[in-house]
């Protein structure tokens, strides 16, 4: 979908150290907890008092995105906002990401240019900083790999584990927009293969599209729980859909959970948009990927500290394990949940 005459050097010209000088020439240092970056045969990090988290989310051409409808620049910001995802889900602040890459020949010096100046401009707006990775050759496509490095105090930490029956169960912003994002997307790339010439018209699904193509992770969540007086009792990112994500709390809390259809947040874009395409917003909120938002559980003596706010919405609770987890619809009927968040490693699906 996009044409691009500007110039191409080739990897080779550069070589692997000039290319990684040349990539991270922007780099900039953010934290004071960043002894070392790139440079040296390891980067130095010093958290101090606080317990330091790491995670690492690997994106594979053909698996996890398409360049046809991808931009590099995207992608780079969206590599790093899926680590960064993880960090805020531990109730963490991120701090630190290395950036590691394989790219084929295909891919000029110029094309790992836009890929980088996504991941410096991610850096730059969440403020971590860039302290280290590899750069090699593949044979076929590419293939991005960052490992993000955060820091909190070890007595907020949130994991999975710490529901308990009647805590509220609540998500941030609102969710399925990034996967109706996705069908637009998929469904302009089969006109543009018909018709070259066809000029998308993208602009009535704006919000859908950015919230694919360029995702933010939460970052100002940890700081309004903190500034709310709320401890979350677990917590998790919304990367593989709510149905997911709640099954993933239930079994590692040993919990049930209700979910009401009636309470789960939907932009109208999302709403709008599945009327044409005649999918049921219910389904996509519970089953569409790529939220990158937060969900998590409280006690229900938070109610008050929570209830109000824009960002936050209660979208059921906790049970016991034996009662199992259901949806209870808008009809009052009361539907098992199961898991069908997307899966790379499941053929039948192709829009992961
Ligand atoms: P080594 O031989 O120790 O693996 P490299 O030559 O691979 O070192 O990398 C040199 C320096 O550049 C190291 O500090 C490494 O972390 C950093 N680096 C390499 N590739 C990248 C990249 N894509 N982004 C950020 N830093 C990188
Ligand atoms: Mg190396």
């Amino acid at each position: 979908m996009f044409e691009d005459n500007s110039p191409k050097t080739s990897l080779s010209e550069l070589g692997e150290f000039g290319l990684i000088d040349h990539l991270t020439r922007f780099v900039e240092i953010y934290q004071p907890s960043t002894l070392k970056g790139i440079g040296d045969d390891a980067a130095v990090i010093h958290h101090k008092d606080e317990a330091t988290v790491v995670t690492t989310d690997m994106l594979v051409e053909g698996v996890h995105f398409d360049l046809a409808y991808m931009p590099l620049k995207h992608l780079g910001y969206k590599a790093v906002m899926v680590n960064l995802s993880d960090v805020y889900a531990m109730n963490a602040e991120a701090t630190q990401i290395t950036v590691s890459i394989a790219a084929s020949n295909r891919f000029p010096v110029e094309a790992l240019e836009e890929l980088y100046a996504g991941i410096t401009l991610a850096a730059k707006t969440y403020k971590v900083d860039v302290v280290g990775g590899d750069t090699t050759s593949s044979t076929s496509g590419l293939v991005i790999s960052i490992t993000a490095l955060g820091k909190v105090d070890p007595k907020k930490v949130t994991s999975r584990d710490g529901a308990k029956p009647n805590d509220l169960l609540v998500v941030t912003g609102d969710l399925g927009a990034a996967y109706m994002g996705l069908q637009v997307l998929e469904r302009e790339k089969q006109v543009f293969k018909v018709n070259p010439n066809a000029q998308p018209d993208l602009e009535p699904y704006a919000y859908l599209v950015e919230r694919q193509l360029k995702p933010e992770a939460r970052k100002d969540i940890p700081g309004l729980l903190a500034a709310l007086e709320v401890q979350p009792t677990s917590m998790i990112d919304i990367s593989d859909g709510l149905s997911s994500e709640v099954i993933h709390i239930c079994k590692s809390s040993k919990v049930g959970a209700n979910i009401f259809e009636e309470k789960i947040p939907l932009d109208p874009a999302v709403i709008s948009v599945c009327e044409e395409f005649n999918i049921d917003s219910t389904t996509i909120a519970l089953n569409g990927g790529e939220d990158y938002e937060l969900l998590f559980t409280v006690d229900q003596k938070d109610f008050d500290k929570i209830k109000a706010n824009p960002n936050l919405t209660i979208v059921g609770h906790i049970t016991e394990e034996r009662e199992g987890m259901h949806l209870v619809t808008r009809g009052n009927q009361k539907i098992p949940i199961k898991a069908q968040g997307w899966n790379s490693f499941d053929d039948e699906k192709e829009e992961d």
